[in-house]
This record gives structure tokens, C-alpha cells and sequence, in this order.
């Protein structure tokens, strides 16, 4: 056994490689300006500047009394009599900053409300009490031990950075609202068209001939795009016969951004993804990973166009996506480093046969023992065609070549899959 096969770490860094140059290429056609409503979900490339001071005011954190006076000042001011302090005005969150208060004087503030200028702490309203009944007229119980002022820049100034390139979720839409951004600059949603390859393979809802199967890996395939944020394209089932697949990969070429193709690029007889995406002018840049599951595996270019050839069987097509074709995507849409890969211990002892391969595991996580830490626990299953494995699976955990055994407490790679 000679074959050259690439380490996945090595295929990952070409795949992402080709995902940054398209991006590049793509810049200035490639985003689009969105309203908020219609952001959530898409892959913002470039940092966002704050143009306010967040808040943009000083402001009252509490419901209470604006003093001009220190805390010090204010307890001498009380000294050795009880201290009436003159309710002068009432400031809302939202109604302008009044005049200052004077010695002995205060203003009633709510949460939120601007300050007159000169306030030095405001005494928050349950350490008060109305004097002889009167709502003009307050007695203070000094406990304050912050000033209770949220001051203006002190969460953030102009110019800072709002937010770094991401993926935006609910919290970055109010990120940015709060910042007054009414629209969002995002890249656009790559179109991936999606082949499912084999002469078994009959569509959901079909009725199933006595050797066939149901195709899974493209409403599944289609579905890892679309939850990814980019836009799955399906061009069917097509059969083990070069001049079909060459239809079908023409179309999708013409298309297209990125293909995925599972099935048909092993050594079989039938297997003829390879030599017809060569003969369509895709160069090759891997074929054959030292992974499993997933070794078949082929990439290659055309121009920007980036072509996925997977094998078929349907764990690897998913392990595929989650290793590679996400983070190209990610890469394409201006975004990386989205996987959350974590080393946790493992909650039991492993071990394998061979390891000439890194090995993707589907686990589960659990806490357990005292304190409750997380471990990491193997599901068990056998080989990758069973799917349904995935129903479990929170996570795929890596072992790396070499690593015949683990002991039970050994950290593993642990890449969480996406919900
Ligand atoms: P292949 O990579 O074409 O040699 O296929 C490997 C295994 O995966 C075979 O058992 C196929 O029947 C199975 N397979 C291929 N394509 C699909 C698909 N789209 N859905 C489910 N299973 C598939
Ligand atoms: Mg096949």
C-alpha cells in the first residue's frame, strides 16, 4: 500500500485556500446591503465601526435622586441632623438634560434618563424616604457605594469596533440597532449545486426496486448548505454513465459557484467523477485524504468555481461537509474560523486496529463525576453508511494518525456540530 494519501489538515488549508481567493475575486459584486430584519443568518465580511459613543449620554443606572454633591459631600452635608434635600424637577428616560442641581438639591431620575450636568452619584430611591409626606421634600439613607452613572463612552466610543466579521446572530442584530444601523452590508449566498451519483439511487417518496436505495446524501447535502447560509441548487439523481454526469456537471458548471457531488469517486468500475470533471477543465488540486471516514475524497477548480467530489456513503458526505465544505463556504462569504473544535477528555478508554488515517468519530457529551465536567463518549456504530448515527451525534471527535489507544481522561478534538 503506497497510495499518496493528504493529510486532512493539509486538504482543509487548500480548501480554504480556494474559498479566500474566490472571495477576493468576488469583492465589490459579492456583498449586499440588507435591512436588519432580513440579516440574521448571513456572513458579514468587513468590521463594523461604532459611530456613536454607546451610551451617548451620561445616564442614571437607577431609579432615584441626582445629587451634585460628592457621597462625602453629601454625608457632611447630613451631619448631626437629619439632611432634607429639595426634589426640584423630574427627569424621564428620554426628556432632555436639565440645569444642574444645586446644594441640596436634586433632581428625581429615572433608569435611563440623561443627567444634569454636575450630578455625582445619583442615590437610588430605595434608600429614600418622602419627608413628612411630602414629594417635594426627601431624606436620604447614604448607603450608595458606586455613583450609579452609566457615562457616556463608557461601553463604547466612536470609532471602536462595533463588530468583527461574522456569521450575525440575534445579539449582533442588536449590536447593531443599538448603534443605529438600519442595514448591514453582507456577502451574497453562493449558489452550490448539489449531484447525487449512482444507478442504485431512487428520490424520497420513490417505491424502492430490490437493489436500490434511497438517496439521502442530496436532500441531506442540500440541507447543510441551506443551514450554513448559502443556497443549495439540486440537479437530481444521475445515473453511473459518463455522458449524463457530463450533462449534469455542464449545467452546473454554467450555474454555479460551487458543486458537490457525492458517489462515483472510489476505484470502481462505475466510478467516473473524476475524469469527466478533468475533462470539463476542473483541475484537480487532491484526490484521496488519509481520513476516515472520507478517503476518496477529490477537489478541484475551475476559474473560481470550487468542485467537491465525495464519496457516497453517507456518513462521510456529512463528515465531508462539516470538515471541509462549511469552512470553504465560510472562507467564500469573507467569514472564518466559525468551527468550534474543543479538546475534552474522554469518558472511556478507545482504542482501533490501524492508524494510518485521522479518524472523524461521531460522540456524544456528557457530564459526569463530581463537579460534572464533560466527557466525551464514542457512539457506537458500524461503518460509514449508518447514518442514523447522526441522531445522537453532538460532536465528531478526531484521532489523530498514529494514535492507536486512548486512555480513559485522554483529551480528543472535538469538532460540535451545528444544530
Ligand atoms: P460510492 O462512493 O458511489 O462508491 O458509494 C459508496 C456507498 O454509498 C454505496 O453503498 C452507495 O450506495 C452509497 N451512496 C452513494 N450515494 C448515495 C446517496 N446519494 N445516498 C445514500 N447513499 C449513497
Ligand atoms: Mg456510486
Amino acid at each position: 500500500m503506497s497510495e499518496e494519501l493528504l493529510h486532512p489538515d493539509e486538504a482543509l488549508r487548500l480548501v480554504l485556500e480556494a474559498g479566500r481567493a474566490a472571495f477576493r475575486a468576488s469583492l465589490g459584486g459579492g456583498t449586499e446591503s440588507l435591512p436588519l430584519a432580513a440579516a440574521l443568518g448571513r456572513h458579514m465580511p468587513a468590521a463594523i465601526l461604532a459611530t456613536l459613543d454607546q451610551p451617548p449620554f451620561d445616564k442614571s443606572a437607577m431609579d432615584g435622586f441626582a445629587v451634585g454633591m460628592s457621597l462625602e459631600e453629601a454625608r457632611r452635608f447630613g451631619e448631626g441632623r437629619q439632611a432634607v434635600w429639595e426634589v426640584v424637577g423630574t427627569i424621564a428616560a428620554g426628556s432632555a438634560a436639565e440645569a444642574g442641581p444645586g446644594p441640596g438639591r436634586v433632581h428625581r431620575v429615572m433608569t435611563g434618563a440623561p443627567l444634569p450636568p454636575g450630578t455625582a452619584f445619583v442615590q437610588r430611591v430605595e434608600y429614600t424616604r418622602a419627608f413628612e409626606g411630602r414629594d417635594d421634600r426627601i431624606v436620604f439613607e447614604l448607603r450608595e457605594k458606586s455613583d450609579n452613572i452609566i457615562r457616556r463612552g463608557e461601553n463604547l466610543r466612536a470609532g471602536d469596533i462595533l463588530l468583527g466579521p461574522r456569521r450575525l446572530g440575534p445579539a449582533d442584530i442588536g449590536i447593531l440597532a443599538s448603534s443605529g444601523f438600519a442595514k448591514v452590508s453582507v456577502a451574497r449566498r453562493p449558489i452550490v449545486g448539489i449531484i447525487s451519483t449512482g444507478d442504485e439511487l431512487e428520490a424520497a417518496g420513490a417505491t424502492l426496486g430490490p437493489a436500490s436505495i434511497y438517496d439521502s446524501n442530496g436532500p441531506q447535502l442540500a440541507a447543510q448548505v441551506e443551514a450554513l447560509g448559502a443556497l443549495p441548487k439540486f440537479y437530481g439523481i444521475v445515473r453511473d454513465e459518463e455522458a449524463a454526469l457530463r450533462g449534469a456537471l455542464e449545467r452546473a458548471l454554467a450555474e454555479c459557484e460551487v458543486i458537490v457531488l457525492s458517489g462515483g469517486v472510489s476505484m470502481g468500475d462505475f466510478d467516473y467523477v473524476p475524469k469527466t470533471l478533468e475533462a470539463l477543465g476542473v483541475r484537480r488540486i487532491f484526490h484521496k485524504l488519509a481520513m476516515k471516514p472520507g478517503k476518496p475524497t477529490w477537489f478541484g477548480t475551475r476559474g473560481t468555481t470550487a468542485v467537491f467530489g465525495l464519496p457516497g456513503n453517507p456518513l462521510s458526505t456529512f463528515v465531508n461537509f462539516e470538515v471541509f465544505l462549511g469552512p470553504h463556504l465560510e472562507a467564500r462569504m469573507g467569514v472564518e474560523g466559525r468551527s468550534r473544535i474543543l479538546s475534552l477528555p474522554l469518558g472511556a478508554p478507545l482504542s482501533r486496529k490501524s492508524a494510518d488515517r485521522a479518524e472523524y468519530l461521531p460522540v456524544r457529551l456528557a457530564r459526569e463525576g463530581e463537579g460534572g465536567r464533560s466527557v466525551v463518549h464514542p457512539l457506537d456504530y458500524h461503518g460509514s453508511s449508518m447514518l442514523s448515527v447522526l441522531a445522537e451525534a453532538e460532536g465528531l471527535a478526531r484521532l489523530e494518525i498514529g494514535v492507536y489507544s486512548l486512555p480513559e481522561g485522554g483529551h480528543v478534538d472535538v469538532r460540535l456540530l451545528r444544530s
